[in-house]
């Protein structure tokens, strides 16, 4: 078992700072993509390139299994102006994006230097992906495309990582799927065109048939109008009005019956005079691994090792929805603790990575034995 040192984790932490102050909102990712490849290209990784996506890949050469994906996000949810300024205190550091997911994409760029003191070379390629378009609407396009290119190798797991929670592994992909309803009608004066369709008024009869729907509670399966606007004035019948619609589900066909229902419900209110249309505003699919796969009980004994007995295993929606939905072996973890996450007020602790850095050693020596 190789020991993970401080310099390691000063190392990684200096890097994860370097990382964070280059802004990266999502769509938005070249800056800080073109700093990752560079940084691999030094780190001495094999086959470094970078995609139209801004995904950046690297490898450290294995002896010819089926390849291991570790990858992690490089988008960050803060707009160009917003201030990064890192703060510093003993066992914390603070800053937007530190945690997530800057920390994750420093682990990459320093992971070569700890995998050259394994026992033994692996046994296959350890591809290293720097990923665009995990936050908001990227709609996880960044992994998408990852997995689509790294298809033909067949890899035998994709290990997704992130700053927070590591006490936690995701291991359900909560699916989602996004619509923007609109209602259009010709409109007019609100005395003297008195009558005719309003298309508020219509669109507050979708939206409330849409609240009414029962949803399953298990699998957990969710619909939520988070937005909605329409109208010009008080005294106009509205010619124009939308919603912003999100389903979700943590089961891929109860989705699918959800959207169709959904699709339905919104299609019995067309009438003369009212336009309706639904917009697809993106998707994200949900899958599963199997909670007694190998690659779980792998990672059960290694966090025990690590005196993480309680490893609680949960659904999110995460870059591992991706490989989740194609039945390939997927786990996403959590390096350290931390608090915040999508604020600017976000911090990580210090102290925990050590131990984060040490699972993920331990999970890159023993997962070509199962
Ligand atoms: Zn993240």
């Amino acid at each position: 078992m190789i020991s993970v040192q401080p310099s390691d984790v000063d190392r990684i932490l200096d890097e994860a700072i370097r990382v964070q102050q280059i802004p990266a909102p999502t769509f938005q990712e070249k800056q800080r993509s073109d700093y990752v490849c560079q940084r691999f290209v030094k780190s001495g990784l094999a086959r470094v390139t970078q995609d139209r996506l801004f995904n950046v890949y690297g490898r450290i050469p294995g002896q010819g299994a089926p390849p291991v994906v570790v990858s992690a996000h490089l988008d960050t949810v803060f707009d160009l102006q917003t201030d990064l300024t890192i703060k510093q205190e003993p066992h914390r550091i603070h800053g937007p994006g530190i945690g997530d997911n800057s920390l994750s994409v420093a682990v990459l760029i320093c992971l070569k230097q700890i995998v050259d003191r394994f026992p033994e070379q692996p046994r296959g390629d350890i591809i290293l992906v720097a990923n665009a378009r995990e936050e908001g609407l990227g709609n996880l396009a960044g992994i998408k495309a990852v997995v689509e290119r790294l298809a033909p190798e067949h890899p035998k797991a994709y290990l997704v990582l992130e700053g927070a929670d590591q006490d936690r592994l995701y291991i359900r992909g909560v699916g989602s799927q996004r619509f923007k309803v609109t209602v259009t009608t010709k409109g007019g004066h609100s005395w003297s065109d008195f009558g005719q369709p309003n298309a508020i008024h219509h669109l507050a009869r979708v939206a409330a048939a849409l609240a009414d729907l029962t949803l399953p509670e298990d699998p957990k399966t969710t619909l939520n109008i988070g937005m909605i606007q329409g109208g010009r004035s008080v005294n106009t019948i509205a010619d124009s009005a939308s919603l912003l619609l999100d389903l979700r589900s943590v089961d891929e066909q109860c989705l699918k019956t959800l959207v169709n229902e959904v699709a339905h419900r919104i299609d019995t209110f067309a009438c003369d005079g009212v336009h309706l249309s639904r917009e697809d505003m993106g998707s994200r699919p949900a899958g599963e691994i199997d909670p007694d796969a190998p690659l779980i009980r792998l990672c059960k004994r290694i966090y025990a090792d690590h005196g993480i007995t309680d490893l609680k295993l949960k659904a999110g929606s995460t870059d591992a929805n991706i490989p989740f939905s194609k039945h390939i072996p997927a786990v996403c973890l959590g390096l350290t603790y931390s608090e915040n996450a999508h604020l600017e007020s976000e911090f990580i602790e210090t102290e925990p990575l050590g131990t984060g850095i040490s699972i993920l050693a331990q999970l890159l020596q023993q997962i070509w034995k199962i």
